[in-house]
């Protein structure tokens, strides 16, 4: 027998009273986004529950993906069954046969949600743990905690068995909490920063800063690629791509080269910050570290973070690397981000970057350089695409594109 459905519990979310649609609908649209590498299968969700139909998928690639995305509790893997007694039974058996070891106990827990059918759920138990003892004579019927609890249950449609209940990630599901900026580098941090900002319900638009000539493709391709791997926790992710090689090349030109790299922040943040003002998001997320870099003393982010009063959220602020490390390698990131693409701040980043830049000074040098109209014309070039989890395609898509140029 193969299962023929997944059914999805909810998690923190169905305590939230009058906005339960709001959430559902969208942990239901995140599903949809997340499955769509699966495009066989169909999703629906009502107020209790929501459904996976796999029409032929596999289930077990399917719940692989269904344990990250957050916003979901638990879920169980279902049969469905013709319903009546004859039908019902062979099913049991069948799949109590195949889950059978020396000494396993196990109940029968039926449910009749459509009362017109034949039997009630105390007839059910008894002459579906007949139909078992009839197959394996041996095995133990137990009312607490048996090995197995195989649950029946009747709807109009047809009927149901389920025994397995599988941990979801928890969490909110992604979109509840509204919008924030994601600056995500290619580094290790600022993906930990994007998931974790995704597991409190945060919808994130990646924003990334890319100096061609002196990044290369495979630095953008990198992003994108880290982008592509946190769609898989709530769905699709808008990857904005800022032009950025001018201001670069403006700093380096004109400051002096010890607050290259305020400088710098300085303009990816007001950049981000422009950009989430028209595309309506309300923060903005970065992988900041406090005591990493020269760019992250608490010197430095106070001079960074002087351009703006947008809050900026940084989740992995307090946490050392090995931590950061250690969610990077479970969030399956971390082998991306250590491939050895310069990033646009590796390259112009000078050798003695001050840790404790002077806001005056900082200002001071940027009357030497025209801000607004940087910062406009990078906005102005913004390239956004949507990334889907959809992997293998879009990388045939792009081999195929390779072996044609
Ligand atoms: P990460 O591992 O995230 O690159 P890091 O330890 O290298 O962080 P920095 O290079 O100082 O630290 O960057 C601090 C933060 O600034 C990053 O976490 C990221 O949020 C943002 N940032 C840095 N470079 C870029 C970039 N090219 N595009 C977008 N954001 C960036
Ligand atoms: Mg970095």
């Amino acid at each position: 027998m193969r299962y023929s459905e997944i059914m999805i519990r909810f998690g923190e979310l169905s305590t939230k009273g009058k906005n339960k649609m709001r959430f559902i609908n969208k942990l239901k649209k995140n599903i949809q986004d997340v499955l769509s590498i699966y495009p066989e299968v169909r999703v629906t969700a009502d107020r209790d529950r929501a459904h996976v139909y796999l029409r032929g998928a596999q289930y077990e690639e399917v719940a692989e993906s269904l344990k990250v995305i957050f916003g979901i509790q638990s879920f169980s893997p279902v049969y469905k069954v013709e319903k009546n007694v004859d039908a019902l039974k062979a099913a049991v058996q069948e799949i109590m046969t195949g889950l059978y070891y020396d000494g396993m106990t196990f109940k029968i827990s039926a449910k009749r949600s459509d009362h017109n059918f034949e039997l009630d759920s105390r007839d059910l138990n008894f002459i579906l743990g007949d139909a078992v003892y009839d197959v394996l004579p041996n095995i133990q019927a137990q009312m607490k905690q048996p090995d197995v609890n195989l649950q029946v249950e009747i709807r109009s449609e047809a009927a149901y068995i389920s025994h397995e209940t599988i941990k979801g990630a928890g969490g909110l599901p992604v979109g509840t909490a509204g919008k924030g900026m994601l600056m995500l580098s290619g580094g290790i941090d600022s993906p930990v920063a994007g998931y974790l900002a995704l597991k409190r319900g945060v919808d994130i638009e990646a924003v990334h800063f890319a100096s061609p000539p002196y990044t290369s493709p495979g630095a953008l391709k990198k992003a994108e690629d880290l982008t592509r791997k946190l769609t898989r926790f709530g769905g699709n992710i808008q990857f904005i791509e800022v032009p950025f090689t001018e201001i670069q090349e403006e700093i380096k030109n004109k400051a002096p080269e010890a607050y290259l790299m305020t400088l710098t922040r300085r303009f990816m943040m007001r950049i981000t910050d422009r950009i989430r003002e028209e595309r309506k998001g309300l923060v903005i997320i970065n992988g900041e570290s406090l005591g990493q870099v020269a760019s992250q003393t608490m010197e430095s982010m106070q001079a960074i973070n002087a351009v703006t009063t947008t809050p900026v959220i940084r989740p992995v602020v307090t946490m050392d690397k090995l931590e950061i490390i250690d969610i990077a390698q479970a969030i399956d990131t971390f082998e991306i981000s250590i491939q050895p693409f310069e990033d646009c701040c590796t390259i112009f980043a000078p050798d003695r970057p001050k840790t404790n830049p002077k806001i005056k000074n900082v200002e001071q040098y940027e009357t030497r350089l025209d801000v607004e109209g940087l910062v406009e014309r990078a906005v102005a070039g913004i390239m956004i695409r949507e990334i889907t989890p959809v992997e293998e395609a879009q990388d045939a898509v792009d081999q195929l594109i390779d072996d044609l140029l």
